[in-house]
């Protein structure tokens, strides 16, 4: 037993220095870490040679989804995502330098007043001590309330729980209900959390890659063709982050059905709702009880600092989350808490209308300069590319250099096509930094 599990360990060695050469190559050549189809291929391989050697090819596949996991985990790289080039876009401005913020997702306007008014209470409130896992139980019912009068949802405090923005929501999800070597579906471009959650927790993401052409909607016979049985999980965010689009809600439903023959989680990342300006309709609408959503108050109501969100599922999944949230934080911080809940309800529409009428002046602007894009349905970016393909993580890193930080769409799943430009600056100055791209392409 010894002698093999050293010698497959000195493979494991080989293997794992091989993929790193094919890494430096890959890179050299600007290709992308995973490739789905000799993916593919070598699941197809390991399943004939399970069938000759009567072994039970759901294991022999977790296995292979370990060693593949593992390449990818040596051949990536962050240095070109959205928050790679943020935190470039930040020294510079240490140094002086102007930059106009093209690439960050953060609303500029301010939360609501009624925070300010909350602040100021909490501390004759007494909201300073430890609190229940799940969040206050108050704001749980008011959340439900919401859910229920927005989103169509039937559902009561037991189905919600407070987290500190949707980020955590999306790590807990992904990080209590699978195990390493499941699988997820992710449909890309995406928010490059989901895959990073993954790869961080030994999850195989299976990417559904879709096109500008199709207008970002996926294949529903690729979905199903890259079922197993160590599929868990597939993850929806519409309105998307980065192209804006809402799914067609017939081919949203097709897709819930789905998952629900598959018996796979659905983890719905809603944070961009009230930025819809198509028809949406919410995961939580179809009363699936392996269903999780997850909001936040940082878009919607401009609090991205205050780290607030929330988490929408079947009691036992709640259960089960609550406790690896005990365990990392053992409460969201209540003084907040207190301030989201009391803020919930106010009219945050104005922003809404605000965006929209960005978006429009950049799709404008983007039109004129003959950028390709699909028209957004809802959230705060377009998603473009130039006529001639261009490498995009190139270009962001020169117009960093002329004041400018844009998004590269590698970080979104090796869209090295694409940028994303985000409007979350007022009219003026988005004017002002597509001029200046304009003169780079
Ligand atoms: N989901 C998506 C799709 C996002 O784009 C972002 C942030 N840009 C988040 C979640 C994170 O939200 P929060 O600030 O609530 O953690």
């Amino acid at each position: 037993m010894e002698v093999i599990t050293i010698e497959m360990l000195s493979l494991l060695k080989t293997r794992t220095e091989i993929a790193q050469e094919i890494g430096k190559i890959k890179n050299q050549q600007g290709m992308s870490v995973s490739n789905e189809s000799r993916e593919d291929e070598l699941r197809e391989l390991v399943k004939k040679t399970c069938q000759e050697i009567n072994f039970d090819s759901n294991t022999a596949l977790k296995f292979l989804n370990f060693l593949l996991n593992e390449s990818i985990k040596v051949q990536s790289s962050t240095s070109n995502t959205h928050l790679a080039i943020f935190l470039k876009a930040k020294e510079l401005e240490q140094q002086g330098k102007k930059i106009i913020h093209l690439e960050v997702g953060e609303p500029d306007f301010q939360p609501p007043l009624n925070v300010k008014k909350s602040l100021s209470e909490v501390y004759d409130k007494g909201f300073g001590k430890y609190g229940p896992a799940k969040g206050l139980p108050e704001f749980r019912t008011k959340l439900a309330e919401f859910a229920n009068n927005n989103f169509d949802a039937g559902v009561n405090l037991e189905n919600v729980m407070v987290t500190p923005g949707a980020r955590f929501g999306v790590f807990l999800a992904i990080t209590t209900l699978l195990d390493p070597s499941d699988e997820i579906i992710v449909i890309e471009p995406a928010w490059p959390a989901y895959r990073q959650c993954a790869i961080n927790s030994g999850i195989k993401v299976r990417s559904i890659k879709t096109k500008l052409e199709n207008k970002w909607e996926p294949d529903l016979d690729e979905i199903s063709s890259c079922i197993n049985e160590n599929t868990k999980m597939i993850v929806l965010n519409y309105p998307n982050n980065p192209t804006g689009k809402i799914l067609p809600k017939t081919l949203q439903d097709q897709i819930v059905n789905i998952a629900k023959e598959n018996n796979l989680y659905i983890l719905s990342d809603e944070i961009y709702s009230n930025y819809s300006n198509g028809e949406w309709s919410s995961i939580l609408s179809y009363n699936y009880e392996k269903s999780i959503v997850t909001q936040s108050f940082s878009k919607s109501h401009s609090m991205t600092g205050y780290r607030i969100g929330y988490l929408v599922s079947s009691k036992d999944i709640i259960e089960k989350l609550t406790k690896l949230q005990a365990l990392c934080l053992t409460n969201v911080s209540e003084p907040i808490q207190y301030t989201a809940m009391n803020s919930l309800g106010d009219d945050v529409t104005k922003n809404t209308e605000i965006m929209n009428e960005r978006l429009t002046k950049l799709e404008e602007i983007c039109k004129e300069m003959e950028l390709e894009f699909v028209k957004p349905d809802g959230a705060m970016y377009i998603f473009a590319r130039t006529k001639n393909p261009i490498n995009t993580s190139d270009l962001s890193e020169e117009l960093l250099n002329h004041g400018v930080a844009i998004a590269p769409g590698i970080g979104f799943g090796d869209y090295n096509e694409f940028f994303r430009i985000s409007a979350c600056l007022d009219i003026k100055t988005l004017i002002e930094g597509m001029d200046i791209i304009k003169t780079r392409l």
